[in-house]
């Protein structure tokens, strides 16, 4: 079954929603200008909560489409939980997708296993996907666990789920030493990652889920080494963070694939 490559940048902290407007208005032209085949490769932008709203606007005002989501979200639907913003919220806005544990939440805040779990059930139950985000340190590489240590993150949160709720995952291999640093994982060691947590997925749900579930590499992805990481069999996108800042760059990496 062939999978549709999907392409996200992750804006982090970066833009406002000026700039978030301005990008999503020249991304749109570029692909448009390279006759860009959306059906063939899915386009994803996450900016951060306070620009979303104009990125729905303006995507829907110009029929764009590039799709958009949240960088993360609350596990509870409403109340007193001062700066949360709820998935209904995010549905509302017609979010597509929401990343769930990507490592600099796992560092910054308190999320852990059992936090990312209630995360990507609330995705779920207000009708996104979650991008779920697992990836070795440095120190697991050292030690050579870096494939178990993966798998043992997707384990940890998958294991309750049902075959639905699994099929509807996105996965991002995401080493940590390779985020922001310019160290990019080597095709093999991706594909190698991507393989494992794949066959993981085969073991613990069935052959459509391992099947449909999309795994991206992410960690320093660029338009100089996308072209060789997505001839990986396992690899099916790109979780982009720096190099999706620049428009040009990221129009690049999604014209690659
Ligand atoms: P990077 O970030 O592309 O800047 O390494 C990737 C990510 O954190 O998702």
């Amino acid at each position: 079954m062939a999978r549709v490559p999907l392409i996200a940048g992750n804006w982090k902290m970066n833009l406002d929603h000026l700039e978030a407007t301005y990008f999503v208005q020249k991304l749109a032209w570029l692909l448009r200008d390279a006759h860009f085949d959306y059906k063939h490769c899915e386009i994803v932008l996450f900016p951060a909560f306070t620009s979303l709203r104009s990125v729905q606007v303006l995507v829907e005002a110009d029929n764009l489409r590039i799709r958009y989501g949240a960088q993360s979200v609350s596990v509870t639907s409403q109340g007193a939980f001062t700066g949360d913003v709820s998935a209904d919220m995010l549905s509302q806005l017609r979010c597509s997708y929401v990343i769930v544990g990507h490592s600099e939440r796992r560092k910054y805040h308190p999320e852990d296993d059992a936090n990312i779990v209630d995360q990507v059930r609330a995705v779920l139950a207000a009708g996104m996907q979650p991008i779920l985000c697992v990836g070795e340190s440095f120190e697991e590489r050292r030690q050579g666990i870096e494939l178990e240590f993966a798998v043992g993150q997707v384990h940890d949160v998958t294991r309750d789920l049902n075959e639905a709720e699994a099929a509807a995952l996105i996965i991002a291999y995401e080493p940590v030493w390779a985020i922001g640093t310019g160290m990019v994982a080597t095709p093999q060691s991706a594909q190698d990652a991507a393989r494992a947590i794949r066959a993981h997925m085969r073991q613990a749900f069935n052959d459509t889920v391992a099947n449909t579930v999309r795994i991206l590499y992410g960690g320093s992805v660029s338009s100089q080494n996308a072209a060789q990481l997505i001839q990986e069999a396992d690899v099916d996108g790109f979780l982009v963070g720096g190099a999706s800042l620049e428009v040009e760059e990221f129009s690049k990496i999604a014209r690659i694939t």
